[in-house]
């Protein structure tokens, strides 16, 4: 074949390919130009998943009439004029790729209002065809209809699954949208019911309430505001105690200059963070919003900006990593109670040459009563704060007293509010191992470099 320019209808069809993939990607895209256009509320309505119809209404800075045509047309955009512009973005898009490709691919109506129009004007576009701007009814801002997306393209049709499935994506994308901006008010409904609604939040009760609601009362319950700025970066969100952990990395927010991502060197430093509290298998919970100079970012690449790039990534990552670290230990106990904390009986590793057989041997033989000892200290290392109702009876301590002990490994012991099992080995283990970390950081470790160093995993 002789080379040959695209017809313009099938470039956007190949653009649509990268950005559009299934109705979830449009609803992103089209919440993210209400969000640029400075909307304060956003409702998204879908039908059949959003493969018969996605609705977007914002009540932004609309589009005038005579730009209609533009905001339909390949590469234009009134967010960018330079590269500078470019290198110093704050909006969610830029390549004005976005509704020419959804509209090469369905039968899209754009209807607007801006401040001061008598009244509204719609322009439509089916499959690349325009028609209009003609008069329409409309209140300040802008709708967006999508219908039949796909009806041209069934090789991406064949491609979509069942309607639960698409309509688990849009509300996947539209809670990570509401995570990434408190400010907005967010509503979905999917063939004519409510599947949320979430009121702008007000404050950080309000930012937990639609924490809550987002990703689930149990994680709140779970999870602690933190907050550190240093060098023009900032870092804020919720960690959720070690004991909310996961099996699956499902609850894993993470936000840069308010756009949601999937960055592999933000989700790193995090888990590095909870590498102290946290069993290997299993995945952290959090929200995390990072915020810095968007010169220090470069979020043009990927095609749905899911992925960016930070210029200086190994600061970003340390802070990060030191920021989670620090407030999770903040949650827990600190390196001084540790250090006070009676020894468990007969194992004072510090500067000793106790071997670590004879401190499992210890460990193992101890008695309940010597546990008990130590069971309140456990607690602290490791729990979130106790409950309420073990707070109100201070004579019983958060975890109880020890009643038997199992198979000689486990320590049963009941508390105000039930039973609670602690498997001693790991127990002693973990206060051995803290305090370790502490007569590390008072040095009191005797170290001595060796000739050849010598590795080992722990
Ligand atoms: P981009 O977002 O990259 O600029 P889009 O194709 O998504 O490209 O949108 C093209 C243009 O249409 C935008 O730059 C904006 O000016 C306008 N536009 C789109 N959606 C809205 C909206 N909801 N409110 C106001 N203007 C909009
Ligand atoms: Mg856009």
């Amino acid at each position: 074949m002789a080379i040959r320019i695209l017809p313009s209808q099938l470039i956007d069809q190949t653009a649509a390919g990268e950005v559009v993939e299934r109705p979830a990607s449009v609803v992103k895209e089209l919440v993210e130009n209400s969000l640029d256009a400075g909307a304060r509320a956003v409702s998204v309505d879908v039908e059949g998943g959003g493969a018969v119809l996605i609705r977007v209404t914002d009540d932004g800075g609309g589009v005038p009439r005579d730009e209609l045509e533009l905001a339909l047309s390949r590469h234009a955009t009134s967010k960018i004029a330079t590269l500078d512009d470019l290198e110093g973005l704050l909006s969610m898009g830029f390549r004005g790729e976005a509704l020419p490709s959804i509209a090469s691919v369905s039968r899209l109506t754009l209807t607007s209002r801006v401040a001061g129009s008598e009244h509204g004007w719609q322009i439509a576009c089916n499959g690349g065809e325009l028609d209009g701007p003609r008069p329409a009814a409309h209140g300040y801002g802008t709708t967006i209809e999508v219908r039949d997306l796909f009806f041209n393209t069934p090789a991406r049709r064949k491609f979509q699954k069942a309607e639960k499935t698409e309509l688990s994506h849009v509300d996947a994308v539209l809670r990570n949208l509401a995570l990434a901006r408190f400010d907005v008010e967010f509503k979905l409904t999917s063939n004519g019911r409510t599947v949320f609604a979430l009121p702008a939040a007000v404050g950080r009760e309000g930012q937990e309430r639609r924490g809550a609601a987002v990703c689930g009362e149990e994680f709140m319950q779970h999870a602690r505001y933190f907050e550190r700025a240093i060098e023009g970066l900032c870092l804020r969100g919720w960690l959720a105690a070690p004991a909310f952990s996961r099996a699956q990395a499902d609850m894993q927010f993470t936000f840069v200059n308010d756009r949601f991502v999937r960055d592999k060197l933000l989700r790193h430093a995090v888990r590095l963070g909870y590498h102290d509290v946290l069993f290997q298998a299993r995945q952290p919970a959090y929200v995390a919003h990072v915020a810095l100079d968007p010169r220090r970012v470069d979020v043009n690449a990927h095609p749905a900006k899911l992925e960016i790039r930070f210029r200086d990534s190994q600061l970003v990552h340390d802070f990060v990593f030191c920021t989670v670290e620090a407030a999770l230990a903040d949650t827990l106990v600190s390196v001084k109670d540790v250090a006070r904390a009676s020894p468990v009986r007969g194992a004072t590793l510090a500067g000793t040459g106790a071997s670590y057989a004879s401190v499992r041997q210890e460990s193992l033989a101890l008695a309940p009563s010597g546990v008990r000892e130590y069971l309140p200290l456990y607690d602290r290392l490791h729990a979130r704060p106790p409950a309420a109702a073990v707070v109100d009876a201070p004579t019983v301590p958060p975890l109880g007293f020890a009643l038997a002990q199992l198979a000689g490994i486990y320590v049963l012991a009941q508390n105000t509010s039930g039973l609670i099992i602690v498997h001693m080995h790991a127990a002693h283990e973990r206060i051995t191992y803290e305090r370790l970390k502490a007569s590390l950081a008072a040095q009191r470790l005797q170290a001595q470099p060796l000739l050849v160093p010598v590795s080992f995993e722990v």
